[in-house]
């Protein structure tokens, strides 16, 4: 029964997203399809005029000009909808095929700074590592590059707009023989308590039409306390940067499959 649940609970997060993916794509799909309807009207129109011969030269520029300004509007929609297209693709990445192994947080973090050199050069961001080599977890290795992956966007795309030099700080400790604290920091612009009380909500950004998606916190938090079982909490200065606080057990059971649990059979 328990197994069941927890995929209907999946599913209706799944459903959640997907309804709220559709409601943002809305708005420049829509714009895009009216003004295309209404660039049609104009080019009849101005068919209608050629046929009819005697119009001044002055009413067929304006038609066109009109018609030119119609064209941009769908190109700037449609721009928009790609961009949000891109950046769902970002932080969205499939799960499925994340097994659960064991592996050092060390391998896994400097796999995923790899990924980004490009980015942190162009953004002028060095990254200081303090994270025991011994460090190891049973755990979802592709999840923890995945929350790594949005938390190093996040720190590129906010942190350090109009600043000279960005710092990323990544420590990690083992707190006692079952959690591990993973601490991310940055010493960027921080967030307003107005941002930081809506960091996790899905689709909240502060970077509407420049890259933000506002589903990068949101798929954080539910990875990191739904997939990895652990808890998160974010501190942030205006000003002086943010930190991301995070526990995580270094050792994550294993899932519960419908038929390999006896207590699922008798219950069921
Ligand atoms: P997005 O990055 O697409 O805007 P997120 O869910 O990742 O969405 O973040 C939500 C908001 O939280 C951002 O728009 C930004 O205002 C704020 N934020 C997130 N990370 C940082 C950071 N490291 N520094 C400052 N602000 C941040
Ligand atoms: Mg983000």
């Amino acid at each position: 029964a328990q197994a069941s649940l927890i995929t209907s609970e999946k599913m209706a997060a799944l459903g959640a997203l997907v309804a709220g993916i559709a409601h943002e794509l809305n708005t420049p799909i829509g714009n895009s399809l009216l003004t295309a309807t209404a660039l049609a009207d104009m080019v009849t129109e101005f068919e209608r005029h050629l046929a009819s011969g005697g119009v001044r030269r002055s009413v067929l520029d304006a038609h066109l000009a009109d018609a030119k300004k119609a064209c941009n509007i769908i190109a700037a929609s449609l721009g928009k909808a790609a961009d949000l297209i891109t950046s769902f693709k970002q932080v969205a990445v499939d799960q499925t095929s994340d097994q659960r192994r064991r592996f050092a947080l060390a391998g896994v973090l400097h796999d995923t700074l790899a990924t980004y050199a490009a980015q942190l050069r162009r953004a002028n961001c060095r990254v200081h590592v303090d994270v025991p080599a011994t460090l190891e977890f049973d755990s979802y290795p592709g999840s923890v590059s995945q929350v790594l992956s949005n938390l190093i966007n996040n720190a590129i795309l906010h942190a350090f707009e109009g600043r000279e030099h960005g710092v990323i700080t990544i420590t990690a400790t083992a707190l006692d023989d079952d959690t591990a604290e993973l601490r991310f920091a940055d010493n960027g612009v921080g967030m307003s308590s107005r941002t930081l009380n809506q960091v996790y909500d899905p689709f909240f950004t502060t970077k509407m039409g420049q890259g933000g998606s506002g589903l990068g916190m949101n798929i954080v938090y539910n990875i990191v306390t739904g997939v990895l079982k652990g808890t998160i909490r974010v501190e942030s200065t205006p000003g002086q940067g943010t930190t991301v606080i995070m526990t995580l057990p270094l050792r994550v059971p294993q899932p519960v499959k419908p038929g390999t649990d006896p207590c699922f059979e008798e219950i069921s």
